[in-house]
């Protein structure tokens, strides 16, 4: 599945992820500005209310999304790192291999980077995953004298994100991810299919980055609903919000969506 990702996400696997590269629509300023002063950026009421109708009306589309039982917060990592520029079945195939040929964590922290690459070679960009997943081990346990991500608990949010996010190839999305559906601490991971269904909802500003999308997101919703909220828009991205022709006339989003409010009625599908 997954533009990200994860196992979090296999009951919930449809295919395909893509880069956000939808045309520019013509609507106002105003629509993408209903901050009154954008170099603030916190989000309005307009935009909070208007987010939550859309969480809403995507949990009586979907329901409220399952998954299963929390991974260990170096697995989720590991697993997240896997799902990079990938689809979920490689990430799981290139995880399942690595966790047959190296049981422990601490094996594949010693093992002959080679065969590391090897077994993770079906998830794609092997040369840097590998590397990164054995190097974050090391350092995990250089660091901390086990190899456990436990002691992020005990810090404060943004200190347990930034820990995560000193290590290569760990960067916000992965690290929002172990801290929410691993570690328990609410965190909202934007992966592509978020940044571009907020982007073409108009619940964010349009030129915003995709690592302030993760604090802005966390601003428009309770923290109960980062988890259902990330797992819902990612399915709605990945079943009808496609990067390519998204199939707007079946979005249940669609009286509300910027990007289709912004279409000529010849370019409706
Ligand atoms: S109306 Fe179209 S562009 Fe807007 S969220 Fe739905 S599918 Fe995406």
């Amino acid at each position: 599945m997954i533009s990200v990702m994860f196992p979090l996400l296999r009951k919930l696997s449809v295919s395909g992820s893509n880069l956000p590269s939808f045309r520019i629509p013509s609507w106002s300023d105003q629509d993408f500005n209903m901050t009154s002063n954008p170099a603030v950026q916190i989000p309005s009421k307009k935009e909070i209310n208007k987010a939550r109708k859309i969480y809403r009306l995507l949990e009586t589309t979907f329901g409220i999304p399952e998954w299963r039982e929390p991974l260990p917060a170096i697995d989720e990592l590991v697993s997240t790192i896997l799902s990079q520029n990938t689809n979920d079945a490689n990430r799981d195939r290139a995880y399942d291999n690595l966790r047959t040929n190296f049981p422990t964590w601490k094996s594949v922290m010693h093992a002959d980077p080679d065969k590391i690459i090897d077994a993770v070679r079906v998830a794609g960009l092997a040369n840097q995953k590998g590397p990164r997943i054995q190097s974050v081990l090391k350092q995990i346990k250089s660091e901390r004298g086990k190899l456990s991500l436990d002691f992020l608990r005990d810090l404060g949010k943004e200190e347990a994100l930034d820990w995560l996010k000193q290590h290569k190839g760990v960067g916000p999305k992965t690290a929002a991810i172990v801290l929410q559906f691993s570690l328990g601490i609410p965190a909202f991971p934007v992966d592509t299919h978020v940044y571009r269904v907020s982007g073409r909802t108009g619940i964010r500003p349009h030129d915003m980055s995709v690592e302030r999308t993760h604090t802005w997101m966390e601003q428009l919703f309770d923290p109960e609903q980062y988890g259902p909220g990330h797992l819902n828009i990612i399915r709605l991205g990945r079943e009808i919000c496609h990067a390519k022709k998204p199939e707007c006339s079946k979005c249940p989003l669609n009286h509300l969506c910027n990007y289709y409010q912004g279409l000529g009625q010849n370019d409706r599908d």
